[in-house]
């Protein structure tokens, strides 16, 4: 920051700041933005709001950058997903390719070390990456005290930053479970499912959404007996369409994993050595007790913004615990805003970006639009889903009427040639105007391929535009091709 200290009687000063005793300083500066949580919506706020020619401060309580997302999340889940299917195709896939590589073993704790290894790598590329595009940083707990000023309280004492606008982009925390602690060994959230010291020998999943899904396929890939307990009678979480849902679960269940629908979980007990989970049929009825060496509990995840200090400026939660915006995300104070996974809207990485950078726009008085229909989402499982806009479900219980074009992975000479054929595309068009209105993957690189028909329905295409656009020879993407080739005519070539 570049202060020159004057002594001034006993107390060191600096312009804008003074110390106080040995307990530590408090601190004043003028921003035009402070952005409150540096996950993945609040740090890219702050990169663009700078980028835009604003003074920035970033305020983030915990020990290094990217939130959730990098420290806890996206990132560590991937790194344990991608390690964890190259040891199952090493161990079970490659000698029927007439790869031979003796007997296949792994290093759990070297596995948990790569994975720490690329959180670090990351979260240390945004520290740069704040420094690059001269984004302040404050370490410390940031509540908002006035519509204009933020108090950070930090390890060394308090700074306040009198600023023309704040940013909320405090995220989300895990939704815990009534009755339950979480000791991150044998009962454990994602967080603890991520830094397990061992592989258990049983693992129950409560919840099989989309983190039980990933987590147990990493567990169940390492030899561990998966077994996922689901209140619904499908898996996937909100939504999934309901046919890539029942194949997912067919080729998961082939994998090993199991399931346990349409069930409820009465209660959980740690019993020393083990745990012992109470299930009961969602309908009421049949009860069983299931015992496991750890369970991980994956019932969603809950807005987070304790010591914000929104009553303070009359910031009022909605019924779920997420900060209300309009359309530009402004809060009702005026130059409060808010993103991410702590207001309205899917809890995604590329979600929170995205809003982040149109807020600010908007704040420097640019147009803001935000497209909720053009959000994919992933399931990172083997093999990957991706979907964007509408399941069928959806469309139904819109009443719309629409066409559907399918087409297999088995059809698809390059799935097919790669031993991968599981899974297809299904792409969901407008009966009269053939305009795409959603797109459904299951397949390899279904989370790479689904930013194709992202980009398409973004536009606005027809199943007619992809279906006429060349695809590159031998792709998978040339499944997709053929799915909006069978919405337009009915026909696709190969199938
Ligand atoms: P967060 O990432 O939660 O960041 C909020 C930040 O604010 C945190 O760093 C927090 O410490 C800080 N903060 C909070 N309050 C204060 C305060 N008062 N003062 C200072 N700092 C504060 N999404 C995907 O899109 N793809 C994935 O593959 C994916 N995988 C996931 C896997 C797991 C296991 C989990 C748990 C989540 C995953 N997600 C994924 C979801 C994704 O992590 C979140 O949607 C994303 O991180 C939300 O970003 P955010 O910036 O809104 O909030
Ligand atoms: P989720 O909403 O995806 O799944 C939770 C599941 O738990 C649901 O299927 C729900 O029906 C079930 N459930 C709830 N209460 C239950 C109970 N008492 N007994 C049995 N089942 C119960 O939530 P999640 O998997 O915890 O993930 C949290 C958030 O993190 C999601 O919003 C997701 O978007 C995000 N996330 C995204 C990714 C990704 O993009 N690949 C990966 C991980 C997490």
């Amino acid at each position: 920051m570049g202060y020159k200290f004057l002594k001034l009687a006993s107390i060191s000063v600096r312009p804008g700041s003074f110390r106080i005793g040995v307990r530590g300083y408090a601190t004043t500066h003028d921003a035009d933005l402070v952005v409150i949580g540096a996950g993945p919506g609040g740090y890219v706020a702050a990169i663009k709001a700078a980028q835009l020619g604003m003074k920035v401060y970033s305020v983030e309580k915990d020990p290094t950058l990217g939130g959730t997302c990098l420290n806890v999340g996206c990132i560590p889940s991937k790194a344990l997903l991608h390690n964890t299917h190259l040891y199952h195709q090493a161990a079970h896939d490659f000698k029927h390719r007439g790869i031979e590589v003796g007997n296949v073993s792994f290093d759990f704790k070297k596995m948990m070390e790569y994975k720490a290894n690329s959180v670090k790598a990351l979260t240390g590329g945004i520290a740069m990456l704040f420094q690059k595009n001269k984004v302040n940083l404050l370490k410390g707990v940031g509540s908002i005290v006035a519509p204009n000023k933020v108090e950070v309280k930090g390890a060394s004492g308090t700074d306040t930053v009198n600023a023309k606008n704040i940013l909320i982009a405090t995220g989300s925390e895990v939704t815990p479970f009534p009755g339950v602690t979480f000791d991150e060994k044998t009962i454990v959230s994602s967080t603890g499912a991520l830094s397990l010291a061992t592989v258990p020998k049983s693992m129950l999943v409560i919840g099989a959404g989309v983190i039980g899904l990933e987590l147990g396929s990493v567990y169940q890939r390492l030899g561990a007996d998966v077994t996922a307990v689901e209140f619904l009678t499908t898996i996937g979480g909100v939504g999934i369409d309901g046919e890539v849902a029942k194949t997912l679960q067919k080729i998961l269940d082939k994998q090993g994993m199991k399931f346990k629908l349409g069930t409820k979980v009465m209660s959980v007990k740690n019993e020393g050595g083990g745990v012992s989970v109470e299930v009961e049929a969602a309908k009421g009825g049949n009860k069983e007790t299931l015992k496991c060496d750890v369970v991980l509990i994956s019932v969603g995840r809950r807005p987070y913004t304790k010591d914000l200090g929104l009553d303070k400026v009359g910031i009022a939660l909605d019924d779920r615990g997420r900060v209300p915006v309009n359309e530009k995300f402004q809060t009702k104070v005026p130059g409060i805003y808010a993103i991410g996974d702590c207001i309205h809207g899917p809890m995604l990485a590329h979600k929170a970006e995205d809003e982040g950078i149109v807020c600010v726009e908007g704040i420097k008085g640019m147009p803001v639009h935000f497209n909720y229909d053009c959000i994919p989402s992933v399931i990172y499982t083997f093999p990957e889903v991706g979907w964007v806009g509408k399941s069928e479900e959806d469309l139904k219980k819109e009443g719309k009427a629409y066409k559907v074009g399918k087409f297999p992975f088995l059809a698809n000479s390059r799935a097919k040639t790669n031993g991968e054929p599981d899974g297809f595309v299904k792409v969901l068009s407008d009966k009269a105007t053939d305009v795409i209105l959603g797109t459904h993957i299951i397949g390899p690189g279904g989370g790479e391929l689904i930013n194709e028909a992202v980009l398409a329905q973004e536009y606005g295409a027809a199943a007619e535009d992809v279906a006429r656009v060349c695809h590159a020879h031998p792709t998978c993407s040339e499944a997709l091709r053929e799915a909006n080739l069978a919405a337009y005519c009915g026909k696709p070539i190969n199938f």
